[in-house]
């Protein structure tokens, strides 16, 4: 995959970028290594001080840096500056609760009398070099929720964006640059996938973290296993959405529309499968479908556009052929189910697809186990709670959950129940920075955010006193 930024919405390409060479991957992971020697030295108060100064530059960034997220993967634009606004939240949160989070523990005395320790603690080390593959659909805040703690624990980063955001990947190093961060802390690496081995294998990169898709975070994990490395990942999602009889109809269908074609329906957390009770199936399938059908799909730009095109042709094109395998088996097309005819003039060459809502989903249908990563929602009516919480399941995927409901038992249950990373309960899922993000199942192993996360790359260090 060429390193460019190729605009989503019109297919041209604006400008193409070199992939670094061997000769400057080995730069800047020197770079790096003297980089971690200083900064695993500086105090909490020293580099909350950086990430604070960051957090205030890409606040008044956010307008420039939100235009080009949107040129490079087309995402609405106003979404884009609500990407950048979380990200300068989740950075100032870390810079305040980082000293906190990583504070030493200390086990109580009895618990560990035994051990012949006069005193003990658990103490937080960072590990060093940290790896980051990150993908083009949040391309700043993916990359931020790794950064901002990592840096708060004294990592460094090694940044390797999709190589469809590279101008995205390039503004990051320099606000880190800019924010006073001395060289090396947090670098950005224009290489393509392949170049991603090398970089894991080497003895001074300690660990990774990859979001992205199945096959990617398989390789990495596969690599650093090899390694013995520590790995994140954050892979991808096929969310459920449940609705019971006691639940907010009305509400929890106006949700599902924003839950399922939020960014262009390319998130891993969106909601893809809407599992609803019978009893509320059909006026529930008739305001979301109304919903769905009513979004403007359009100029990203314009902000008046609720659904922009989808980041790349190939997966424009994969989405249509789950959306025609499962309309061939039978699915019933409630709305959308192609490309949009009617858009304004220039649009026509860029990579849309309707919002599309499909009923009569059965489990020979390629959608019914496939993450739809596009504006494409199935329907499953259910007749209780048992086939809910089956139907939930059904999946490969386990990142996160939402349930529509007012009973406090149907709580408990799917709580006790449901494979997934969280819960949402009477609203959509959404991370938040003081709490934990990631999945089960093959939506990938650890946490990102919140204590969790910045743990993740830190060596817990046992200290036994005598
Ligand atoms: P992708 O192809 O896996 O790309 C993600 C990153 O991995 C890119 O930087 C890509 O580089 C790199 N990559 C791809 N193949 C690789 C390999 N074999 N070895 C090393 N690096 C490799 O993902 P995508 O399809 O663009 O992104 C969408 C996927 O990400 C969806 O499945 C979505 O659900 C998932 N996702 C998950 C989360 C989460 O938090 N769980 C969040 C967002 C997205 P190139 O661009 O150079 O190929």
């Amino acid at each position: 995959m060429p390193i460019a930024t190729v605009n989503p919405a019109t297919g041209e390409t604006l400008k193409t970028f070199d992939e670094l060479t061997p000769e400057g991957i080995e730069r800047c992971l020197a770079t790096a290594d003297a980089a971690f020697r200083r900064h695993r030295a500086t105090g909490f108060a020293e580099r909350a001080r950086l990430l604070g100064r960051a957090a205030d530059l890409l606040e008044a960034d956010q307008d420039d840096i939100a235009r080009t997220m949107t040129t490079e993967m087309g995402k609405p634009l106003t979404a884009a500056r609500a990407e950048a606004a979380k990200c300068v939240k989740a950075m100032r949160w870390y810079a305040a609760h980082a000293e906190r989070l990583l504070a030493d523990e200390h086990p109580p005395e009895d618990d560990v009398r035994d051990s012949g320790a006069a005193r003990a603690r658990v103490h937080y080390r960072p590990l060093g070099l940290v790896l980051a593959v990150m993908p083009w659909n949040f391309p700043l805040w993916q990359v931020i929720r790794f950064a901002a703690p990592a840096l708060m624990a004294g990592n460094v980063g090694l940044l390797k964006h999709a190589s469809n955001v590279p101008q995205t990947a390039l503004y990051l190093e320099d606000l880190f640059r800019r924010a006073g961060y001395p060289d090396g802390c947090f670098q950005t690496l224009l290489v393509g996938s392949r170049a991603v081995e090398g970089i894991l294998r080497d003895d001074r990169v300690a660990a990774a973290t990859l979001t992205g898709s199945e096959p990617a975070g398989r390789s990495v994990a596969a690599v650093a296993g090899d390694e013995i490395k520590k790995t994140v990942l954050e892979l991808g999602g096929s969310d459920p959405y449940v609705v019971m009889p006691s639940a907010d109809v009305e509400r929890a269908a106006t949700v599902a529309v924003t839950a399922r074609a939020q960014n262009n329906g390319q998130s891993c957390i969106a909601a893809k499968r809407f599992i609803v009770h019978e009893d509320v199936y059909d006026a529930f399938a008739e305001r979301f479908t109304a919903g769905m059908a009513a979004l403007t799909v359009g100029d990203p730009m314009d902000e008046s556009t609720d659904v922009g095109p989808l980041a790349s042709e190939s997966g424009r094109d994969g989405l249509a052929e789950l959306v025609d395998d499962a309309v061939r088996q039978g699915a019933s097309v409630l709305c959308g189910g192609g490309r949009p005819q009617d858009l304004a003039p220039g649009l026509e060459r860029g990579w849309f697809y309707e919002p599309t809502v499909l009923a009569g989903i059965t489990p020979g249908m390629r959608i019914h186990q496939e993450e739809t990563f596009g504006p494409v929602a199935t329907l499953y009516r259910v007749s209780g709670i048992e086939e809910a919480v089956r139907v939930a399941n059904d999946t490969y995927f386990g990142l996160s959950s939402n349930v529509w409901t007012r009973d406090d038992e149907d709580v408990d249950r799917f709580v006790r129940d449901l494979q997934a990373g969280g819960v949402f309960v009477n609203g959509m899922t959404a991370s938040h920075p003081a709490l934990p993000f990631g999945g089960v199942k093959r939506s990938g192993y650890g946490r990102e955010l919140s204590g969790h996360g910045i743990k993740e790359f830190c060596n817990a260090t046992t200290v036994w006193q005598a």
